[in-house]
């Protein structure tokens, strides 16, 4: 049951595989921020990327198995669940038709936000949730050179009080700087098990079972 109160945290991505990276991430910003979960939600169709070369259902049944039983996690299917590409506007228009009230927090890396204005309908995002924008430690400040579309949007919509985030159910653009981040990608997990390396201790062990057991990235 989610807490009325707090933010929901909103982390999409391939998780093709789901990896420590991702989880401590989520962990952290469930800490810090005091968010009532950070959901995982799985993309089926990225717009911006290849098709993943892991079904929907094999990529669900990972983070899945990721998250079970952690306290603060869970996972969000409902862009496995509709047809078409996978837009984010229509995933958080989905969340806000069921929690009309609740805070709804977008979780994007500084990279992402950066490329904003090549997403679909980018500039309503913010009428149905909060930008949590995430920089590691090794990134240089937000903002800097960028384009002016989204130097603006930046500008009118940044906040530097984090109870706006809990006041506001959407609108506003949040930097969560110095975060600890994991240096691991999914890209180098495909890689080390398709040379036949051992990708253990990058992400859980029964993440990896499920690996096996289906023999992906051979
Ligand atoms: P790939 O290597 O296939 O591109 P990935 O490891 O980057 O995959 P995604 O599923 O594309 O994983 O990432 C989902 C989200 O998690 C993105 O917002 C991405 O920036 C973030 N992310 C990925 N890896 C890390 C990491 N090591 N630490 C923090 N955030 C991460």
């Amino acid at each position: 049951m989610t807490n009325e109160t707090k933010p929901i945290g909103l982390l999409g991505g391939t998780f093709n595989p789901i990896h420590h990276g991702h989880l401590r991430l989520a962990l952290e910003l469930y800490e810090r921020l005091e968010l009532a979960e950070v959901r995982l939600i799985p993309s089926a169709q990225p717009p911006h990327r290849k098709q993943p070369s892991v079904s929907s259902q094999l990529r669900l049944e990972m983070v899945q198995a990721a998250i079970e039983n952690v306290k603060g996690l869970s996972v969000d299917d409902r862009e496995l669940r509709r047809s078409g590409l996978s837009y984010t506007i229509d995933t958080l228009s989905s969340l806000r038709q069921d929690y009309p009230q609740q805070s709804l927090c977008l979780i994007l890396g500084r990279d992402a936000f950066l490329g904003l204005p090549q997403w679909h309908q980018w500039e309503l995002l913010l009428s149905q949730a909060h930008i949590l924008v995430v920089e590691r430690r090794q990134e240089s400040r937000l903002p800097e050179k960028q384009k002016e579309a989204i130097k603006y949007f930046w500008q009118t919509h940044q906040t530097t009080s984090r109870d706006d985030l809990k006041k506001q159910r959407a609108g506003c653009i949040w930097l969560e700087e110095n975060l600890p981040t994991l240096d691991i990608s999914a890209t180098q997990i495909r890689h080390l098990i398709a040379t036949g390396k051992n990708p253990c201790y990058l992400l859980p062990q029964a993440v990896l079972n499920i690996i096996n057991t289906h023999q992906l990235y051979r």
